[in-house]
C-alpha cells in the first residue's frame, strides 16, 4: 500500500509466490472484516508520481465483485482488468501485458466468482439455443469452450463453467505469445486462477 511516508517505490518488486501470498492475505483481511487504515488523501497525491500494482486481475464485471475491496488494498496496488465471464480478449491481453511488461507486475489472477451471470447466460445460450441482442452474444460465444468442458467433468453446470472458464482463461494467459509465456518461463510471472465466493467473501486457488 502507497503512504504519504512510503513514496511509490516500486513495491511491486517482489517475487510472484510473495504477490499472491499478499493478495491471499488481503482476502483473509476482508473475509474477518479486519480491514487495514486508510488515507485517501494522503495516497492521493503520492500516486501523482507512479504507480507500482503488485498484481494484475482479469475479474468479471460483475458488481457484487470489486477487486480492490476482496483484497484489502489501495488505489494503486492492484491492476484491475473487468469484463463480464472474465475472458481473455485481444483488448483484454493488450492490458495484462502492459500489467505486466510496462507496469512490472509480477501476478496475473484471473477472478471468477460463483452464480456469474455471464456464465448462466452461455449455458443458456448453448443449451437453449438462446441469440441474445447486440453484441452480448460475443460473451456467450467466447465462454462456449468452458460450457463443453464442463459438460464432460459432470457435476452442477453453472458452477463447473466458472472453473472451467477459469482453468481456461489461466491457460490462454500462460500461453500467450510473444509477451506472457515468455515471463512465466522466466519465472518473473505467475497466473493463476481465483473463485470469488459470493456468500463467504473468499477468494479460492482454482488454477
Ligand atoms: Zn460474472
Amino acid at each position: 500500500m502507497a503512504t504519504a511516508s512510503h513514496p511509490p517505490i516500486p513495491e511491486n518488486v517482489m517475487t510472484p509466490e510473495a504477490a499472491l501470498k499478499r493478495l491471499l492475505e488481503g482476502n483473509a483481511r476482508y473475509v474477518a472484516g479486519e480491514f487495514n487504515d486508510r488515507d485517501y488523501s494522503e495516497t492521493r497525491a503520492v500516486l501523482t508520481q507512479g504507480q507500482n500494482p503488485y498484481a494484475a486481475l482479469l475479474s468479471c464485471a460483475d458488481s457484487r465483485v470489486s477487486p480492490e475491496l476482496c483484497f484489502d488494498e489501495g488505489r494503486g496496488d492492484l491492476f484491475v482488468n473487468r469484463l463480464a465471464g472474465n475472458y481473455v480478449s485481444l483488448d483484454m491481453l493488450a492490458s495484462l501485458e502492459y500489467g505486466a511488461v510496462v507496469l512490472k507486475a509480477p501476478l496475473i489472477m484471473v477472478l471468477g466468482h460463483t452464480e456469474c451471470g455471464a456464465v448462466k447466460s452461455a449455458i443458456t445460450a448453448e443449451k437453449d439455443h438462446f441469440d441474445f441482442p447486440g453484441h452480448i452474444q460475443t460473451i456467450t460465444t467466447q465462454l462456449r469452450s468452458a460450457v463443453k468442458a464442463a459438460e464432460k467433468s459432470g457435476g452442477d453446470l453453472l458452477a463447473a463453467t466458472i472453473v472451467e472458464n477459469i482453468k481456461i482463461n489461466v491457460d490462454n494467459l500462460k500461453d500467450s505469445t510473444p509477451l506472457l509465456r515468455r515471463l512465466v518461463e522466466q519465472g518473473k510471472l505467475l497466473v493463476v486462477g481465483g473463485l470469488y465466493h459470493l456468500d463467504s467473501g473468499k477468494v479460492e486457488l482454482v488454477a
